[in-house]
């Protein structure tokens, strides 16, 4: 009887600590020990779509976990990033954004309001035959302009 309504609640629950214990093991597998600040953290960044920032990760989080500091959430931002389970995006030159996204995506940034969109591209549609014998570690490629809010909101000259 899955559509039993207490029987929902039971699987979200569910649900919630096994995420846990899912990026928990991943953790591990990096030689990371998960301790509660890092798995909320690596939550957290998994589940927001936005590209936080150090400050927003750590404003997001530092009430539910007191003893947080913003040193903390940096360091274990790196320790991700070092691992390749999360990465950096310098999209601006004045804020460090990270994504635990790591499949192969661009990203486009509003120059108005600031919201950050992934896009899929396909590797290949790119020409890369000028780095042939070349070892290529990280891709990264950003797109600037306005989103459709924006564009609405764009007054008329
Ligand atoms: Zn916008
Ligand atoms: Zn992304």
């Amino acid at each position: 009887m899955w559509y039993n309504v207490s029987s929902i609640t039971d699987k979200e629950v569910i649900n919630m600590s096994s995420n846990a214990e899912i990026i928990g093991s991943m953790l591990l597998k990096e030689n990371i020990k998960p301790s509660y600040a890092r798995i909320r953290i690596m939550e957290y960044l998994m589940s927001r779509k936005s590209h936080p920032t150090v400050d927003e990760i750590y404003t997001a989080l530092v009430k539910e976990i007191p003893t947080l500091s913003k040193t903390t959430v940096y360091n274990t931002l790196n320790l991700f990033v070092k691992s390749n389970i999360a990465r950096v995006l310098t999209i601006e030159e004045n804020e460090t954004r990270y994504d635990a996204d790591m499949s192969c995506h661009g990203h486009f940034k509003c120059e108005s309001c600031g919201v950050v969109r992934d896009f899929c591209f396909r590797s290949p549609a790119i020409d890369t035959n000028d780095l042939d014998g070349f070892l290529v570690r990280e891709k990264n490629v950003y797109y600037y302009g306005l989103c459709p809010e924006c564009q609405a909101n764009k007054p008329a000259n």
